[in-house]
């Protein structure tokens, strides 16, 4: 019957939670991480996400965004597809945290994304504060591959001149001189419509098991 308690107790979680929270006690947890092969698991992410009280797929969207690369929840934990250090990983969350979630007037977590028309405003449950969300790169939901940007993509095809391709946010990338399986971080020199070429600026060097 353990099944009914975890059950039970998840509601009383649910319920505790819509009204007698209260977010300036709690502190959000430092990711924990651990690597397997090229990627980076943060075990804990569902508890940073019930702590910081925001859509997971919002900081998904900012995070693959910033990192380039494939990011996919498992769970409670968050796969992200390529190696990072703690630090560029707190480097990155503060940055979220900072723009969607903490008050720019008395820094209290509790807070909620409101829209007014085309601008999204952080609204302080605590201090009553209203401020429009400055975020340096608005995550958008069309995403777009830019001339002259750096992505880390994974080479999925040869194209029938031997160079390496792949599919990437809905282009595809021709990156001469990279090989099937490959991770490159490339620049991209030219963009028409949906097809791009990148160079490649680094290789993964690690073999591929
Ligand atoms: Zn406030």
């Amino acid at each position: 019957m353990t099944d009914d308690y975890e059950k039970l107790l998840e509601k009383a979680k649910g319920v505790l939670s819509s009204s007698t929270k209260n977010i300036d006690r709690l502190k959000i947890p430092d990711p924990e991480i651990i690597r397997e092969g090229k990627a980076t698991i943060i075990r804990n992410f569902q508890d940073i996400v019930d702590i910081i009280n925001r859509d997971p797929e919002h900081i998904i969207k900012f995070l693959t965004r910033e990192f380039g690369t494939n990011i996919v929840q498992n769970g409670r934990r968050l796969i992200i597809n390529r190696k990072l250090t703690l630090e560029e990983l707190l480097d990155k969350m503060n940055e979220y945290i900072n723009t969607y979630v903490r008050c720019y007037e008395c820094g209290s977590l509790d807070t909620e994304i409101q829209k007014s028309g085309r601008i999204s405003l952080l609204v302080c449950k605590a201090c009553g504060a209203q401020h429009p969300i400055h975020s340096v790169r608005e995550v958008k939901d069309d995403e777009t591959v830019e001339e002259g940007k750096e992505y880390v993509v994974e080479i999925t095809e040869v194209g029938s001149s031997g160079e390496g391709r792949t599919t990437y946010k809905g282009y595809t990338i021709f990156v001469p001189g990279a090989k099937k399986g490959e991770t490159v971080k490339i620049r991209i020199k030219k963009v028409k419509n949906d097809v791009a070429i990148g160079e490649i600026i680094e290789r993964d060097k690690q073999e591929k098991k």
